[in-house]
């Protein structure tokens, strides 16, 4: 029975409330505060109505202040707080929570607003002031990174004695109807794809250019989907974690529409994230093209089609080569009918809700900033499945990955 604060009222924030409030015997109040307390108040209704959970409000909170943060967690005492507002927001709530002695579990590594750069340097920074307060932090539990790390530490304690090769592929084989959207946070999800790729091999980052190499890969119950390379923030800490592994890439699909749009939206400066002067005023150029897409959130009623998410991997296992597949495939449209929100929501919104319960029922435990590869998968694995993302495993297959 413990009291939890969700920080973050979008897409992601939803289904969150949603797993947490179907839970009630561990979360037994939930606290759901954003920027907008409006929206907080739609996502509260509609899981009251749809799981009977009586306790559940909510709060307007500007989480990039940390004495608003301080006092709306001292007034409502949890147990935890889970973070998915924005990457930016991750050092202020830090900062709370250490404030506050409550526990901390993200999604998305901090980013700095003024530039985009994904890496774990700042929240690893954090590890010594958690470990001194006895605080668990749980850095990066949704799908990718997430269950991504999950499924690599899955491999590494049952299937593995050394991992050499791993391959993410995620693949969206959604069709929203739109001309042009982005599945999570357009300006985080725009940050990311347009930055140059980069992989891990033999010891060192190799960059590439924005979708430079590609490949076709075949994806469960979804077939050969045209696949680029791009850099993703779980392979810092994966092959931090896992020093045996050779190489490590991230793949991820895009439509040849999708990447016409984006080419168009960066060379005429839309992706720009310097300010720039119109009538008097600064306005920047992705968050004003934010402004003018569809709301992921909103996406999710005519959404068909599936992600499919897992990782490929090879090694050695008691002395013979190995190889293994495990993944799970998401239905936008089973996501909606549960939810209201769509399959990239669902996906990461799920994985956060059970790392907090694993965090709350002492099953994930420990001092200090902790990426979800090191945790037990285990208990984890054991409950993704009937919590809604059911996952697949294979053994000694042609991984097609050269
Ligand atoms: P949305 O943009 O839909 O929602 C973000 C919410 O955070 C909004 O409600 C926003 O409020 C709120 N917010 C923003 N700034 C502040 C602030 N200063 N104080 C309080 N609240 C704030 O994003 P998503 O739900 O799609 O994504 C949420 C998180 O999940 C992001 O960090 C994203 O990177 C991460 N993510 C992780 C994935 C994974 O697999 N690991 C995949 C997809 C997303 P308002 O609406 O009022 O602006």
């Amino acid at each position: 029975m413990s009291k939890v604060m969700i920080i973050g009222a979008g897409g992601v924030g939803r289904v969150v409330t949603y797993k947490c409030a179907q839970q009630p015997k561990v979360f037994s109040e939930i606290l759901l505060a954003s920027r907008t307390q409006s929206k907080c108040d739609v996502i509260a209704a509609d899981v009251r109505r749809d799981t009977g959970h009586e306790k559940i409000s909510t709060a307007r909170v500007d989480a990039d202040m940390v004495p608003e943060l301080v006092q709306l967690i001292n007034a409502f005492q949890p147990a935890m707080v889970i973070n998915v507002a924005l990457p930016y927001q991750d050092l202020t709530i830090m900062d709370a929570c250490l404030e506050t002695g409550v526990h901390y579990l993200d999604t998305a590594n901090y980013e700095p607003k003024e530039v985009a750069k994904f890496e774990y340097s700042w929240q690893w920074a954090y590890q010594d002031r958690f470990r001194e307060k006895g605080l668990l932090a749980v850095l990066g539990c949704g799908f990718d990174p997430g269950v991504t790390g999950v499924f690599t530490a899955r491999a590494a304690k049952h299937f593995f004695d050394e991992i050499h090769y791993l391959d993410i592929i995620d693949a969206n084989a959604g069709d929203h109807g739109k001309a042009f959207a982005t599945n999570f946070n357009p300006e985080i999800n725009i940050r990311e794809i347009t930055q140059k790729g980069r992989y891990y091999e033999n010891g060192q980052w190799v960059e590439t250019e924005p979708h430079e190499i590609s490949k076709m890969i075949n994806y469960p119950d979804i077939g050969p989907k045209k696949s680029y390379l791009i850099y993703h923030e779980e392979l810092e800490s994966l092959v931090k974690n896992y020093p045996s592994i050779k190489r490590a890439r991230f793949w991820m699909t895009f439509g040849d529409e999708y990447l016409t749009h984006l080419r168009v939206i960066q060379n005429i400066g839309m992706a720009g994230i310097e300010p720039v002067k119109y009538k008097g005023m600064d306005v920047i150029p992705l968050e004003f093209l934010k402004a003018v897409l569809p709301d992921p959130g909103e996406l999710g009623e005519n959404y068909t089609g599936q992600t499919s998410i897992g990782c490929r991997i090879s090694g050695i296992k008691d002395g013979k080569p190995r190889t293994y597949y495990i993944w799970n495939n998401c239905s936008h449209q089973a996501a909606y009918r549960e939810t209201g929100a769509q399959g990239v929501s669902f996906t990461t919104g799920v994985p956060a809700a059970l790392g907090a319960r694993m965090m709350l029922t002492g099953q994930w435990a420990g001092k200090g900033v902790f990426n979800v590869e090191e945790l037990n998968p285990d208990p984890f694995l054991d409950e993704l499945g009937p919590m809604g993302l059911p996952w697949h495993e294979q053994v000694d297959i042609d991984l097609e990955m050269d």
